[in-house]
């Protein structure tokens, strides 16, 4: 669904599809230069938001590879991220000795991302990069090494392309700013 179609629930267009799509290019350009056929990448996306970025950038990259998924919980609902992480859907995959880039939509405070990948990096695996398609400005204050990040955004919740609110808007082809009215009609 286009942008314009939810235009009364957003107050600012911040990245359209052709820059998203521009965005995935270059990540996959520069992860190409970190990895070889041989090193057989696991994809790790983050269920739900991540699926849009990882369904693009898995096709995208010209790599052998292989993909799994995720889903984990911050404990806490609406525009707030706990830090109290909680696994709702395990990998299927055996880590030992593999080279995992975790696919995350975004880091906010990156409590979520810091949990996943030491729990990662606990069951063997060789190395844990992380790859966030967006990233604000709370992240720079807590010590997550993200090696490839897409756009630095304001500190404003966001959706669209994967990220929703209350599972709506994950099918925009862009991302925008959520308007307050439409969360605050909802929490009242
Ligand atoms: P963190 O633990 O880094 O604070 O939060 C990460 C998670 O919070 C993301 O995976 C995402 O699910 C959610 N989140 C953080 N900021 C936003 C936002 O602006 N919009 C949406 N839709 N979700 C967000």
């Amino acid at each position: 669904m286009d942008l314009a179609a939810v235009e009364a629930d957003l107050t600012e267009v911040l990245i359209s599809e052709e820059e998203i799509k521009a965005k995935i290019a270059e990540l996959a350009r520069q992860i190409e230069a970190d990895y070889t056929d041989d090193d057989d990448v696991l994809l790790v996306g983050v269920l739900k938001g991540a699926v849009m970025v990882m369904a693009d950038l898995a096709r995208e990259l010209k790599l052998h590879l292989t993909m799994d998924w995720m889903a984990v919980s911050s404990y806490g609902s609406g525009t707030q991220s706990s830090g109290v992480v909680r696994i709702l859907k395990d990998l299927d995959t055996d880590l030992t000795g593999r080279k995992v880039l975790i696919v995350e939509d975004i880091i906010d405070s990156g409590l979520t991302l810091s949990w996943l990948r030491a729990n990662l990096e606990s069951r063997g695996a060789e190395s844990v990069e992380i790859c966030a398609f967006l990233r604000k400005p709370e992240a720079a204050k807590v010590q997550v090494d993200c090696k490839y990040v897409g756009f630095e955004i304001p500190n404003a919740f966001v959706v669209g392309y994967g990220l929703d609110y209350a599972e709506r808007y994950r099918n925009l082809a862009g991302i925008g700013v959520l308007a307050p009215h439409v969360y605050e009609n909802a929490e009242a």
